[in-house]
């Protein structure tokens, strides 16, 4: 068994594979009812997020931005925040604004906080005192955009969770740090709480907010999407159960309400991406909550069993795969290509994250896995043209879709973002309905890709 750390042995990034620290504050924000991200920079900085999140999700995404220009960079950003809160507050009259700093406000030293206390206080002489704002520092040349949302997170809860002296409220709800998880995957965990009849508050909510229905109905003005988790929801947190983060990339939070409320958390945990990874995730609901693991959720795991039993030895045994995207999908995939049987032979992220080597080799099973920290597509492209490797099957974003065009090898879209297919993101890749949803995407590129129509393997 071996696992060969290695860094990526260039300078510069070509193509990278992570984005901007300030998107991830923006997809927290957008996952707050009644809830706007106000970007303290210039307007690309937004109009790139938008687009980002935009064609992906493929739905409208309102931010706003307080429109830098080359005046703010000598004299600050103060009274750019200024009038865009007022706006803001007079037009939308939202629950709660983001303030999601930029490169440049960073470098220029804006004092944010002390911007928006001032700020607080004269909303308040204009009758504005019911929208919260909470400053977030997300200086994008320090992280990238789940280091942006883990910010974001603990922004949010160190803001607004308040102190629940007397314990009032459910004592058998837990709240649930997602990640930068999609609708059908935020929606696949509510179903397991909800089978397991567990209450809950999700940190935040981004599954209807960026997956709304068409609807014909006349819209309120302001008009707010549906969804997402309410500002009284997370001042009441500290009463809950526990918190469980899906991912140690965004467990900060859940440590701050652990430190300051005394709420346990776990963030340890693999996400529950294929078996092992929903089984820990069940198994820690069970024992924070004492609720039941009933047969529903049996029934799921066995029809994913079934599936794997099928083909796994059939179709995908010791095929060679290299996985990339943020730390969270690709720890995930990895153990679950592990469990049926394929072998990632190189797995990378964009950036260096100091425990994900050691969590792909705590994974692994005896494969000699490459795995490459800072990596970038570039990185990803020479290893799946080395044809030395034997790469027969990529699994990340849509980025790497022109890898696919040159070499034939199959991808299978993961991740963020996915624009060039359609349905990716209103679908699990979580729990037993996700991995089954993920055993049946790779089988079926397998099948298209590598047997022909009659091939005896198929007939059977
Ligand atoms: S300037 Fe910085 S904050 Fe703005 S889009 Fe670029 S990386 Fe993001």
């Amino acid at each position: 068994m071996s696992v060969n750390v290695s860094g990526r042995d260039r300078q510069v990034i070509i193509n990278p594979l992570v984005t901007c620290m300030p998107m991830g504050a923006m997809w927290a924000v957008l996952g707050i009812n009644r809830g706007i991200p106000l970007v303290q920079g210039s307007q690309g900085c937004s109009t790139f997020v938008r687009y980002h999140l935009a064609r992906h999700f493929r739905e409208p995404i309102e931010i706003a931005v307080s429109s830098f220009h080359e005046s703010t960079a000598v004299f600050g950003g103060k009274k750019n925040l200024n009038i865009s809160l007022k706006t803001i507050v007079q037009r939308q009259n939202p629950d709660l604004i983001g303030v999601v700093t930029t490169c440049s406000s960073e470098i220029i030293g804006d004092d944010v906080y002390g911007f928006v206390e001032s700020n607080k206080e004269e909303l308040k002489d204009l009758g504005h005192d019911n929208t919260e704002i909470i400053p977030i520092n997300t200086p994008s040349f320090a992280g990238s955009h789940f280091v942006g949302y883990n910010k974001a997170v603990d922004a949010l809860i160190k803001n607004l969770t308040v102190i629940n002296e007397n314990n009032e409220g459910d004592d058998n709800k837990i709240n649930i740090i997602p990640g930068l998880l999609n609708p059908g995957d935020v929606n696949e965990i509510k179903h397991i709480l909800d089978v397991m009849h567990v209450p809950y508050t999700i940190l935040t909510d981004i599954s209807e907010t960026f997956n709304s229905p068409l609807n014909p109905k006349k819209q309120e003005h302001p008009y707010f999407g549906k969804g997402g988790t309410t500002v009284d929801e997370i001042r009441n947190i500290s009463a809950n159960k526990g918190t469980i983060s899906i991912t140690k990339y965004a467990k900060t939070g859940a440590e701050t309400l652990e430190q300051t409320h005394k709420v346990p958390a776990v963030t340890d945990n693999l996400p529950p991406i294929g078996i092992k990874g929903t089984d820990d995730f069940i198994m820690t609901v069970n024992k924070l909550t004492k609720h039941d693991i009933l047969d529903t959720l049996m029934t799921e795991r066995g029809l994913t069993l079934d599936l794997m039993a099928d083909v796994s030895a059939r179709y995908l045994a010791g095929r060679k795969v290299v996985i990339f995207g943020d730390p969270t999908l690709v720890t995930g995939l990895t153990s679950f290509i592990i469990e049926i049987g394929m072998e990632p032979v190189m797995v990378t992220t964009g950036s260096e994250e100091k425990t994900f080597p050691t969590d792909i080799e705590n994974m692994s099973k005896g494969q000699n896995i490459d795995v490459i920290t800072e990596g970038d597509l570039k990185v990803v492209e020479d290893y799946v043209k080395d044809k030395d490797n034997g790469v027969e099957l990529i699994l990340g974003s849509s980025e790497a879709r022109f890898i696919n065009y040159d070499t034939g090898i199959p991808l299978v879209r993961f991740g963020f973002p996915v624009y060039d297919r359609v349905g990716y993101h209103s679908q699990p890749i979580v729990g037993y309905r996700g991995a089954k949803r993920v055993v049946e995407m790779i089988t079926n590129e397998v099948l298209a890709k590598y047997y022909e129509e009659k091939h005896w393997k198929l007939q059977q």
